[in-house]
């Protein structure tokens, strides 16, 4: 008999928000306003591939606790522009503050996210577990106008661990007053938000646009948003 699912638990980067489409505008502007074409790096695309590998990275190592929040802010574009033989700090912790402030206004969403939240809304009470930083989490749901659909926004920073930890979890059900036999996650990331909810007790939606092979057994898989409306 399938669970009558009361709370549904959204992964917000990757989830709704467009996070490599909303990354990629921010740092092609920033490598307009900084000139790095004229400081040695030849193309975008070379900036952004190299970008993505070290803040790839870097975000591996903040989730396992071997680097600080302030370390990953503080190295991430420096490594990046010194694979390019450019060494500057100061460029790089300036490029640093500018993408933390002016990406999260970007408001590239994935399709249909608008339309699957307000019909899920009728039905059941949503909520987000997002792995990020909490002032930018907030700044993207408000100007994404993804904030009013969601009672509870917990961050990983709130917490205090991010997820695959069942902390994450177990804290956000305390908080939205679900037990876990009502509760729903839906996210992008095999390991941290499937087998995370998982190892809970909570069912999952993977969420795998570009249809990445796996072996992980998930309560549901879908391609699209809007896929949603078949279950729920
Ligand atoms: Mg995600």
């Amino acid at each position: 008999m399938p669970k009558a699912y009361k709370h549904i638990f959204f992964d917000l980067d990757h989830t709704l928000w467009d996070f490599d489409k909303n990354s990629e505008e921010t740092l092609e502007e920033l490598f307009e306003v900084y000139s790095l074409k004229e400081l040695g790096i030849e193309a975008f695309e070379d900036f952004l591939k190299t970008y993505r590998r070290v803040n790839d990275q870097m975000w591996d190592q903040y989730r396992k606790k071997e680097i600080t929040k302030a370390e990953l802010r503080a190295t991430r574009f420096y490594n990046t522009l010194l694979e390019f033989e450019i060494d500057h700090p100061e460029l790089a912790s300036t490029i640093d503050a500018d993408y933390i402030s002016k990406s999260p206004y970007k408001t590239h969403v994935f399709p249909h996210t608008h339309e699957i939240l307000e019909y899920l809304a009728e039905k059941y009470e949503l909520h987000i577990i997002t792995n990020g930083f909490s002032e930018v989490q907030d700044i993207k749901m408000e100007h994404s106008k993804l904030k009013s659909h969601f009672k509870h926004k917990i961050t990983s920073e709130m917490v205090g661990v991010t997820k695959p930890d069942p902390k994450i979890f177990t804290h956000a059900l305390r908080l939205a007053g679900s037990h876990r036999n009502e509760a729903l996650m839906i996210g992008d990331n095999l390991a941290v938000d499937v087998i995370g909810a998982r190892n809970v007790g909570i069912d999952q939606v993977y969420f795998n646009p570009d249809r990445k092979p796996h072996e992980v057994k998930v309560t549901h898989e879908i391609q699209n948003l809007i896929e949603l409306k078949n279950f729920l």
